[in-house]
C-alpha cells in the first residue's frame, strides 16, 4: 500500500523544485503576504516554508497530509473554474510519502498558541503538540526523497543545480505575487544562512522585477500591453472569438549592463509561472533583429479565459496545454515585432 503511494506520489513530487512549488502555492492560498523560505544544505537536509497566512484550524490537524484531502473544493464542477493553486489535495500526502514532514501552525483564534503536527509517511497525524507560535504555518520537509534511493543518490550528485532551479521558481513567484514578501535563504552545511533573494511589499511588477532582478538599469524596461485575437476555432460555448491578453515587461539593452538573460525570463498564464520556451524563443527571435543581445529580461503574463487551458496535463501544472497554440505564438511574435520596431532596443 505504502509502495503504491511512493509511486503515484512521485507525479506530483518530482522533485526539489516541485516540493517548493507546492509549498510556496499553500501558502499563497492561505492569503500569507509574507513567505519565507529556508533550504538546508542546498534542500537536502531541509526545506522550510513559513508564512503569515490564516493557519490551518485544529479539526483540520488530522486530515491535512491525508490523500485527496483538500479544504479548498466543495464540489468536482468547481474543478473546472478553480482560484486557488491548490484544488487536488495531493500535496501534502505526496510529501509525506517522500519526506518527514512537521508542520506548525496557529490561526488567529488560537495564537499566541500554536499546535505542532508530525506526520507519518502515509500522511497520517503521529504527534501533536502545543507550542507557542505566530499566526500562520511553518512547514518542515526533512531528508527529502530519502525513502526512494535511487532519487535521493541523484539529488545529492544534483544538489546545486536542483536548488537553483527551485530559486529560479521561486524568483517567478516573488516577481509575480504582488504585495506578497519572499525572503529565500540558504544554509549550507557548514557556514551561517545567506540570503538569496528577498522583495519587499511592492505595490507594482515593477517594484518587484527590481528586487528579483537588480534594480539597475531599471529605466530599460519596457512595460508591454496589448490583446490578441486567435481565432475561433476551438471554441466550442459560441461564437466568440479567442482573445489573449499579453502584459508584463522587456528589457532593453541597458538593462543588467547588457548581460545575457536566459535565466529572466518569465512566462505566467493568468499569473502562475509556467514553462513555456517555444513563446520565449519567438520573441527571444524577434528582440535579435533589433538588438546584437541575444536575450532580452522577459516578463509576460498571459491572460486566457480557462475554456482555452487545460492545467491538468502534468500533475505539478506547469506544463499547459493551450488551444490554438501555434497560432497565439504567431500572433504574440507580430504584436512584439511591432513593439521592437517602434521603440529604441
Ligand atoms: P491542496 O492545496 O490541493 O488543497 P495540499 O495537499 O497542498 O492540498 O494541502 C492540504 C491542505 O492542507 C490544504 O487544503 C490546506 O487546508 C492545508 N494547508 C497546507 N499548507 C497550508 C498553509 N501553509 N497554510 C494554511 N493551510 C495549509
Ligand atoms: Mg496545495
Amino acid at each position: 500500500q505504502d509502495d503504491v503511494h511512493r509511486i503515484t506520489s512521485g507525479q506530483v513530487i518530482v522533485d526539489l523544485t516541485s516540493a517548493v512549488k507546492e509549498l510556496v502555492e499553500n501558502s499563497l492560498d492561505a492569503d500569507a503576504t509574507l513567505i519565507e523560505v529556508v533550504f538546508k544544505n542546498y534542500g537536502l537536509a531541509a526545506i522550510e516554508v513559513s508564512d503569515n497566512g490564516n493557519g490551518i484550524s485544529k479539526t483540520d490537524h488530522s486530515m491535512i497530509c491525508l490523500k485527496h484531502h483538500t479544504s479548498k473544493l466543495d464540489t468536482f464542477e468547481e474543478v473546472n473554474s478553480v482560484v486557488t493553486y491548490g484544488f487536488r489535495g495531493e500535496a501534502m500526502s505526496s510529501l509525506c510519502a517522500v519526506s518527514n514532514v512537521t508542520i506548525t501552525t496557529s490561526t488567529k483564534e488560537e495564537a499566541p498558541r500554536a499546535t505542532r503536527l508530525e506526520f507519518g509517511k502515509s500522511g497520517v497525524l503521529q504527534k501533536s503538540s502545543v507550542v507557542s507560535g505566530k499566526k500562520g504555518t511553518v512547514t518542515c520537509v526533512n531528508d527529502f526523497f530519502e525513502p526512494l534511493p535511487v532519487r535521493r543518490k541523484d539529488l545529492v550528485k544534483n544538489a546545486r543545480r536542483e536548488f537553483q532551479k527551485a530559486l529560479m521558481l521561486l524568483q517567478a513567484y516573488a516577481v509575480i505575487c504582488v504585495g506578497v514578501r519572499f525572503i529565500v535563504s540558504h544554509i549550507p552545511a557548514k557556514g551561517s544562512k545567506n540570503v538569496v533573494l528577498a522583495t519587499k511589499n511592492n505595490t507594482d511588477l515593477k517594484g518587484n522585477i527590481g528586487d528579483v532582478f537588480g534594480s539597475n538599469g531599471m529605466y530599460g524596461l519596457h512595460k508591454v500591453e496589448f490583446e490578441v485575437d486567435v481565432g475561433t476555432k476551438f471554441r466550442i460555448r459560441s461564437k466568440q472569438t479567442m482573445k489573449i491578453r499579453v502584459s508584463g515587461y522587456i528589457s532593453n539593452s541597458s538593462f543588467g549592463q547588457g548581460r545575457s538573460a536566459t535565466d529572466r525570463q518569465l512566462v505566467f498564464i493568468n499569473n502562475r509561472p509556467v514553462s513555456f520556451p517555444k513563446i520565449l524563443k519567438a520573441i527571444s527571435d524577434e528582440y535579435k533583429q533589433y538588438n546584437h543581445l541575444q536575450f532580452p529580461v522577459i516578463l509576460i503574463n498571459l491572460g486566457i479565459e480557462a475554456d482555452y487551458l487545460d492545467l491538468n496535463v502534468v500533475p505539478d501544472k506547469r506544463t499547459v496545454l493551450i488551444h490554438n497554440e501555434m497560432t497565439m505564438i504567431e500572433a504574440v511574435r507580430e504584436e512584439f515585432k511591432i513593439i521592437f520596431s517602434e521603440n529604441v532596443f
